[in-house]
């Protein structure tokens, strides 16, 4: 039994005729002839017979609203990637397009597994962290991982800390906003994070407010169980906060809960090798130039 609360008017008809897929009840009203449902009555204070949706409209009704509403969902999550990092710079990085050299192979193709295998991935919050000299291609790597994922309906977000303290000292008296991307970090579902150690976090006291942001986002992430995938040219090892005296050379400075964290969350380290894909790019480029000019 649906309650008056329930039904939907129907406004577009004036007149009550009766359609096709109705019957007329013992109360001379129009029923549906598939759930047997009543499609008008009194209702309203003027006890004037209005249409309304019978059950199996309304079902329909709510079907549609429901596809609508992951529909402008979807819509948002494609906006907010746009605005990202990812849409800019990387929307064309697919695997597809990918140069791959034998060296980097094996790690491509854990990245592709990665993306295949999403679902799992996401439910134990597994992420990778690839390392690996500079120019080897670890961003157009993840990007393409990034896209893969949008491709398959997941909800990615790509940055760096550079760019999330770059958003949050420009949005410092908007807590609101600030709110807001701190919520988007933590709830999408897979978060990629670029360029990690590159931050120059000075090992003293003016840089606490980045050192704790930093450890506030993978924390919250850690909290949530959601994976993050990050890029670095620095070892994990390589991302601690050094022991005063020690080598400072190669440290990002970050504190040791941060690396520990990021150890747990990421039960995959690896080292993406390989030549640099400028160059193997810029040699590709220079191939097809050379086959469309032979003749
Ligand atoms: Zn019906």
């Amino acid at each position: 039994m649906i309650g008056i609360k329930d039904i939907k008017i129907d406004e577009k008809e004036e007149k009550l005729e009766i359609r096709e897929d109705e019957y007329i009840g013992e109360n001379g009203l129009p029923y549906c002839k598939k759930c047997h449902t009543p499609r008008a009555g009194a209702i309203g204070t003027d006890g004037k017979i209005r249409r309304f949706l019978c059950e199996c409209q309304a079902k329909e009704q709510e079907e549609q609203n429901r596809i609508e509403k992951l529909r402008k969902e979807k819509e948002y999550i494609r906006e907010i990637i746009r605005q990202s990092a990812l849409g800019k710079n990387f929307a064309d990085c697919l695997f597809e397009n990918m140069v791959v050299s034998d060296t980097a192979r094996p790690v491509i193709d854990k990245c592709k597994s990665y993306c295949k295998h999403a679902d799992e991935m996401l439910k134990n919050g597994y992420g990778i962290y690839i390392y690996g000299d500079a120019g080897v291609g670890k961003t157009y790597l993840t990007a393409c991982m990034g896209n893969e994922l949008v491709r398959l309906n997941y909800r990615v977000y790509f940055t760096s800390f550079n760019e999330i303290t770059r958003n949050l000292k420009k949005n410092f008296d908007d807590n609101r906003a600030k709110e807001d991307l701190l919520c988007l970090l933590e709830n999408v579902s897979f978060l990629f994070l670029d360029d990690m150690g590159t931050e120059n976090i000075k090992n003293d006291d003016s840089s606490a407010w980045l050192q704790t942001t930093i450890y506030e986002i993978i924390n919250r992430r850690y909290t949530a169980k959601k994976p993050i995938i990050c890029t670095s040219n620095l070892k994990r090892s390589e991302l601690q906060k050094p022991i005063p005296g020690s080598n400072q050379s190669r440290t990002a400075n970050y504190e040791e809960r941060t690396v520990q964290r990021l150890i747990d969350m990421c039960p995959m380290c690896v080292e993406l090798k390989g030549e640099n894909m400028r160059l193997l790019h810029a040699k590709k480029a220079k191939d097809d130039m050379e086959e469309i000019l032979k003749d």
